[in-house]
């Protein structure tokens, strides 16, 4: 049996072909590169299954290499696809694979897929006529590294003005505190707008339109029939965001807003080990026809 296995900055979530769902919990060891490989490989190697997809949060390479995770530092430089002797492993970035997983599980009839997810951090992955795009080298769709701002807010990267300096948890909490809110963090925010704060619900609405000049910018470059919205800060926001698709289609042309479709994702925290099994599963069939 296959599996997939998301390994994040809190948890290693695995996701069974027969829908069993784990969680092992590794912050406490995630600093000592040592342990957290151990465990790894005992996660993915527990129940000697047929083959395992692995996603990891980070720059990682088509080959299985993670060049840099700023959530798992531990993991810089590490080739994971050389950790798990004869099992056999596809490894990719988290995000990427998650948008491969609402593709294969959701939404077969898309031909350009888009997924943007929004929490810590603002990571995309992009599915085009039913395989994920990586890139060159494993890193296409860091577009919350693209910038809106010139020489705007700070961004975790390092760089500024970039779309998720605004929108992820941290950028919500800034654009709260420069509105005079007092410190708190997004689901605080989230709840105070949902009461009426107006500091919040001002916040609120500097963050979508935020999110919608990144949005413009995806479809004006991708033109994808599908936009799929995930993570914990969107998924916080859901029931204030109002009509999110109808908003961005008046931004944008007639010929890409023709086809576009924005969702929710339904598939929730298990997003990365549903696409990393689901990325095992087509190369499985792949190798063996
Ligand atoms: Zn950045």
């Amino acid at each position: 049996m296959f599996k997939g296995v998301d390994v994040g900055g809190t948890f290693i979530k695995v996701l069974w072909e027969d829908g069993r769902r784990e969680k092992h919990y590794i912050k406490d060891i995630k600093h000592d590169r040592g342990r957290l490989l151990t465990k790894i490989t005992e996660v993915v190697r527990e129940g000697n299954p047929s083959g395992v997809g692995l996603a990891v949060a980070g720059f990682t390479s088509a080959e299985g290499k993670v060049f840099r995770s700023p959530n798992i530092p531990s993991l810089d430089g590490v080739d994971m696809a050389g950790l798990f002797g004869d099992i056999p492993v596809a490894v990719g970035n988290d995000v990427t694979l998650g948008a491969y997983g609402e593709w294969f599980y959701d939404y077969r009839d898309s031909k350009v897929l888009v997924l943007v997810a929004v929490g810590t951090g603002l990571g995309g992955g992009l599915v085009v006529d039913g395989k994920p795009f990586l890139g060159a080298g494993g890193s296409a769709m860091e577009i919350g590294h693209h910038t809106i701002v010139e020489g705007g807010a700070f961004c975790s990267c390092g760089r500024k003005g970039c779309w998720e300096a605004y929108c992820s948890s941290y950028g919500l909490e800034r654009i709260y505190r420069e509105l005079g809110g007092e410190e708190a963090t997004d689901r605080e925010i989230a709840e105070r707008a949902s009461r009426g704060e107006e500091k919040a619900l001002e916040a609120v609405k500097v963050f979508r339109e935020h999110l919608l000049v990144g949005l413009s910018n995806v479809v004006h470059i991708l033109n994808p029939d599908r936009i799929v919205l995930a993570g914990g800060v969107l998924e916080g926001l859901k029931a204030l965001l109002g009509d999110l698709e109808g908003d961005l289609k008046e931004r944008v042309e007639d010929l890409p807003a023709r086809d576009l479709k924005l969702s929710f994702s339904r598939s929730g925290e298990f997003m990365g080990a549903r696409g990393a099994l689901a990325f095992i599963l087509s190369k499985s069939s792949e190798y063996m026809s």
